[in-house]
């Protein structure tokens, strides 16, 4: 407890501050009798709770929020993560009444609206990507793969390929598609990158025949990058009777430019909580839909929405491979996204996209002046340096990463994706003006000069934020979440 932050800059803890008989809250005199529900084995008269006035609560809690930092204070260049802003119009709509107050139990009947923005969503999912049909219901991205991967597998079961049991995923993957192949009872094969950044063909060719289920493919991928060979890629897959997943967690370079759907991928998914601005972080809550063609349709999960003349109904597809989560999915976030969705239009979402791929390549042409760029192609929506200088190879990308935080800037994702060395993954997303990136590469720049003469406040970064550098491990495993004496 002695680590916690506002302890050391001797601000008490609730418990220290709490004195007997404040209160924080006036409640009216009771005017019924006490109801007995609970038998007296189970009241306690000593609840070891602090007792605070109301501005303490208050001060304590807005203090700790002021120890964090968010989208809505700066950059947050998370690469793979989008981490952009999100409007505020989405927490308005989401908080309507008619949404919050509802439940899924209810008659279909007397939830129509929600129903039909569910209709509406599922229809602008799949009008983006260029596919058939969609389904709501998975939680996450990676709740997304699994579904989409059990998916694949039905569609195949049903065609009595019952043979098929390989999933090729390439090295530059996220590292959830592996996983979620592996939960799906798949064995998994990575294919490597070749020297451009692009799936290897000649290693893919080894590895294809009737075994496979499919390629998993994220475009672009992890480095930031369109593979030149997809259309080859494709044919290749397809040519051994394979499906085309595609992870489609980021599309924030390809919305009103490229449906994923009309490149031959078979089915993917979305990440709501990425492209489709709604706050994540610390674990949710998200929404992974997955958007199939028509041969895959009759395989998804549902309950899926449909329209017919008296309304909207709930529907299970045909062969559906059953439910993958309670009830509607995450509906607040469906709502959130719907709201975004039709407050940018089309014209907006393809706007949304240009100047994600635009940010993107204006900063790398300035961080590609100080950092080693791995691959020199014109990126999407994300890029990769490496954050070690060849002449100094005693700093590493962590240490970078920290004294970005000095500067003000949250760091960028480091050490993915796993091929390129010391990774610094940057993803400035559409959200940034240029006086903010011009900011962000300028303390990358005056990084690379200390790395060079004062190396020592690098790998002792981060000085300024109200906690140092942590042991990240123990900080994930042996979390303190309750308050000890
Ligand atoms: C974020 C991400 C995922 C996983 O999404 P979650 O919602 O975190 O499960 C999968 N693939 C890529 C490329 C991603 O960026």
């Amino acid at each position: 407890m002695k680590e916690w932050i506002w302890k050391k800059k001797e601000e008490p803890l609730l418990y220290e501050m709490s004195v007997p008989g404040r209160t924080a809250y006036t409640l009216p005199e009771l005017d019924v009798e006490p109801s007995e529900m609970l038998g007296s084995e189970y009241l306690r008269d000593d609840l070891p709770l602090p007792e605070l006035s109301e501005v303490d609560v208050v001060r304590h809690y807005v203090h700790l929020s002021q120890l964090n930092y968010g989208v809505d204070l700066g950059i947050y260049p998370l690469g793979s993560c989008t981490m952009k802003y999100n409007p505020k119009v989405n927490e308005v709509a989401s908080r309507l009444p008619g949404f919050t107050e509802i439940h899924p139990l209810q008659d279909p009947e007397t939830v129509q609206g929600a129903m039909e923005l569910m209709y509406y969503l599922q229809r602008y999912l799949a009008e983006i990507t260029g596919f058939d049909a969609a389904t709501l219901q998975p939680s996450a991205g990676a709740h997304g793969e699994l579904t989409g991967v059990l998916t694949m597998r039905k569609y195949q079961i049903d065609r009595g390929e019952t043979q098929r049991n390989k999933m090729l995923i390439p090295d530059s993957a996220h590292g959830t598609n592996p996983a979620s192949s592996a939960m799906s009872g798949l064995i998994v094969v990575e294919i490597p990158s070749d020297e451009r950044g692009n799936v290897d063909l000649e290693a893919l060719e080894t590895e294809l025949d009737d075994t496979v289920v499919g390629l998993m493919l994220t475009n672009p991928n992890t480095l930031g990058l369109f593979d030149e060979h997809l259309e080859e890629l494709v044919e290749m897959v397809h040519g051994v009777g394979g499906l085309m997943y595609g992870d489609g967690a980021n599309m924030n370079a390809l919305m009103g430019i490229a449906k994923p759907g009309e490149l031959g991928f078979d089915v993917m998914h979305l990440n709501l909580h990425k492209t489709f601005s709604t706050p994540h972080g610390g674990g949710g809550p998200g929404s992974g839909p997955v958007v199939a063609t028509e041969k895959l349709a009759p395989f998804l999960p549902g309950p899926i929405v449909e329209r017919t003349d008296d309304g909207y109904i709930w529907k299970m597809p045909e062969k559906s491979i059953g439910h993958v989560r309670s009830f509607w999915g995450n509906f607040l976030v469906l709502v959130k996204a719907f709201t975004y969705i039709s407050m940018l239009g089309p014209e907006g979402l393809r706007q949304t996209s240009e100047h994600a791929v635009l940010n993107a390549n204006y900063l790398q042409s300035l961080v590609k002046k100080t950092w080693p760029l791995p691959h020199d192609r014109i990126c999407m929506h994300e890029f990769v340096v490496e954050g070690q200088l060849k002449d100094v190879p005693d700093v590493h990308a962590l240490d970078v990463a920290k004294r970005l935080i000095d500067y003000g800037f949250h760091p960028p994702t480091n050490y993915f994706p796993l091929i390129v060395h010391e990774a610094l993954m940057i993803e400035p997303t559409e959200t940034e003006s240029k006086e903010t990136l011009d900011a962000f590469a300028e303390a990358l720049e005056k990084i690379a000069e200390e790395a060079r003469t004062d190396p020592e406040v690098l790998h002792s970064a981060p000085h300024n934020a109200p906690m140092r550098r942590l042991d990240e491990v123990k900080a994930a495993r042996d979390l303190i979440l309750r308050y000890e004496h």
